[in-house]
């Protein structure tokens, strides 16, 4: 196969496969795997992979990518978690297409390959307890023991290991292990497992298999099987690779590929491994995988994120061989980057304050004219309704302002968004708590659209909806889900879920929004002018429309952790 390298290669791991292309390494092709374990759903971390797995075969000529499921540890969930995998890949904008294998497919040749070793007088059946082979095994400052089974003849292992298979033996009996040094300085190369038995039934082969390989046998030979040319893995990995090349050398293996290791995306503010994840699901933390403070794919995607601000914050955080912490406010950055260009105005109001325009005819609606994107005319524009009476954010509103206040207040003349100028007349209270219940303004019917016709200038420009059109909603804000930076690292054995933010979600439910939105399908991605960026939830129905807020305009938080600082 013809593959040509891309020019200038942005990251080290291309650098050395362009090498490889040039040197004509593996014929010239390039070719990449993607290996989920079906054990959760995909995270932030897993799309670096993507973007890296599947973006090296697209961008050499010739290259491919494969979806491979590691799915050597079989579970009840598998399926379910297979298909979220699959829907998530696709939906970041990769296809594998006829690529999509799984390492239970080469449960007999991997069997055969651990018959191999056998014969060679590489592997042996270990019977030691877990616990033995635990105390065998040494420590990082002193060299393991050999097992007492570690000489076991060629014909006994071969007898053992097929009794194996054939279920003969309850769980922990015995092992298959790999023979190669109890006093290497390499832990994994201390014997390692290669083959347990589990009486567990596979969402594939069903119950064919008491035994099933352990990871580092399996992944190896199985990205041999596939021909894989570049193996790119996770930095925790470096330390198998010597395991992962001494297997392949001991066997006759249709192609040895390269592993090559690269940093783990840790985001800021979360935990990021499925096993954490899965207990914020399970001990309902969170509503599910899906939820939207969720750093797995689904609950982006269900927050309004976008496939192409994933892939731009991939690329942009780049390939590094150390690990590191990204500020997850790279990720916000990425979504308005991207929302900022395509996102739609709208106009809503999350905590509504009535305002009543005293000289406004009752009984009059007007229909104004209202752009859908400031840049860009292409987008079009809609009608929305302007009335006597709207609602205004009670933000906006103070009796009494402090200096720096520019927004309403008595006497103060503002813009109402594609509106008009209106000024504060006086507010009406409750009579018991003494609470506003109503702003009374004017209006200048000369400000039509929200210009004045002699130069007038005011400070502050309000989101509004008239009061008789508005729909009434139900909004989501989100928040930090932990309130440590890396709740992973706890003191005095503090468990991550110690750091869980309390008020990650914040429910609005009487909100007011344009009219028009109503009928927006979920997952529609907007603005909503001045409050940051939201989409249309799927718990929506027609008499109530639920939004979340995607992420808001400027990044408070990093203003509001400075302040906090000594
Ligand atoms: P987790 O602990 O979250 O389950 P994992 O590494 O066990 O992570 P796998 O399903 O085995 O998850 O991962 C599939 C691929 O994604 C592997 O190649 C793995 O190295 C990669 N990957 C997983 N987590 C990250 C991460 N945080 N950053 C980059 N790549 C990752
Ligand atoms: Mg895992």
């Amino acid at each position: 196969m013809n593959t040509e390298a891309p020019s200038t290669p942005s990251n080290f791991i291309k650098t050395i496969i362009s090498e490889d292309v040039q040197n004509n390494k593996y014929n010239g092709k390039v070719a990449t795997r993607f290996p989920p374990e079906p054990n959760g759903y995909l995270h932030i971390g897993h799309a670096k992979s993507i973007c890296l797995n599947f973006g090296i075969a697209q961008e050499y000529k010739g290259g491919t990518c494969n979806l491979r499921f590691d799915d050597t540890n079989p579970s009840k969930e598998e399926i379910e978690y297979m298909e979220a995998i699959k829907f998530d890949v696709r939906w970041l904008g990769f296809d594998w297409q006829d690529r999509l294998y799984h390492a239970s497919d080469y449960f007999d040749q991997l069997y055969a390959f651990a018959v191999e070793l056998i014969k060679k007088g590489k592997a042996y059946v270990c019977s030691l307890s877990p616990e033995d082979t635990r105390a065998y095994r040494g420590t990082l400052q002193e060299p393991g023991k050999d097992s007492p089974y570690r000489n076991r003849s060629i014909d006994e292992n071969l007898d053992l290991f097929e009794r194996m298979k054939n279920g003969e033996y309850p769980e922990g009996a015995h092992v298959l292990r790999a023979k190669i040094d109890m006093a290497s300085p390499n832990m994994n190369m201390r014997d390692p497992a290669i083959y347990r038995i589990k009486h567990v039934t596979h969402n594939r082969t069903g119950d064919a298999w008491p035994i099933y390989p352990m990871y580092d046998f399996a992944h190896c030979l199985s990205d041999s099987i596939e021909g894989i040319t570049h193996s790119l893995c996770t930095l925790e990995f470096e330390d198998h690779r010597p395991l992962y090349d001494w297997i392949l050398d001991q066997l006759d293996v249709p192609c040895h590929p390269q592993q090559i290791e690269f940093a783990r995306l840790n985001l800021s503010y979360t935990v990021m491994s499925k096993r954490k994840l899965q207990v914020l699901v399970e001990q309902n933390f969170v509503s599910g995988w899906d939820d939207p403070r969720m750093p797995t794919i689904a609950g982006i995607r269900r927050r309004g994120y976008t496939p192409l601000s994933i892939r731009n914050f991939c690329e942009r955080i780049g390939m590094a061989r150390r690990d590191s912490m990204v500020d997850v406010a790279l990720l916000e950055f990425s979504i308005r980057e991207d929302l900022n260009e395509k996102a739609p105005r709208h106009l809503g109001v999350l905590r509504p304050l009535k305002v009543v325009i005293d000289n406004y005819p009752e009984n009059q609606t007007e229909e104004l004219n209202a752009p859908l994107h400031p840049n860009n005319p292409d987008m079009g524009s809609r009608a929305i309704p302007f009335s006597r009476e709207i609602y205004i954010e009670k933000d906006d509103f103070l009796e009494e302002p402090p200096k720096k206040f520019f927004r309403l207040s008595p006497g103060r003349e503002v813009r109402l968004r594609y509106a008009y100028f209106i000024t504060c007349t006086h507010v009406v209270k409750d009579k018991t708590t003494g609470e506003i219940v109503e702003v009374h303004c004017t209006y200048d019917p000369a400000t039509r659209g929200g210009d004045s016709p002699d130069g007038r200038k005011v400070k502050t420009t309000l989101h509004w909806v008239s009061a008789a059109h508005a729909m009434n909603a139900e909004v989501r804000l989100y928040d930090r889900l932990f309130n440590k930076e890396n709740p992973d690292e706890g003191t005095n054995g503090s468990h991550f879920t110690d750091f869980i933010n309390p008020d990650s979600l914040e429910v609005l439910i009487d909100c007011k929004i344009e009219p028009g939105l109503a009928d927006a399908a979920p997952g529609y991605s907007f603005q909503f002018e001045r409050l940051g960026y939201f989409c249309k939830d799927a718990d929506s129905s027609k008499d109530h429309p639920v939004f979340n807020r995607t992420v808001t305009l400027k990044d408070a938080w990093v203003k509001i952790a400075g302040k906090e600082k000594p």
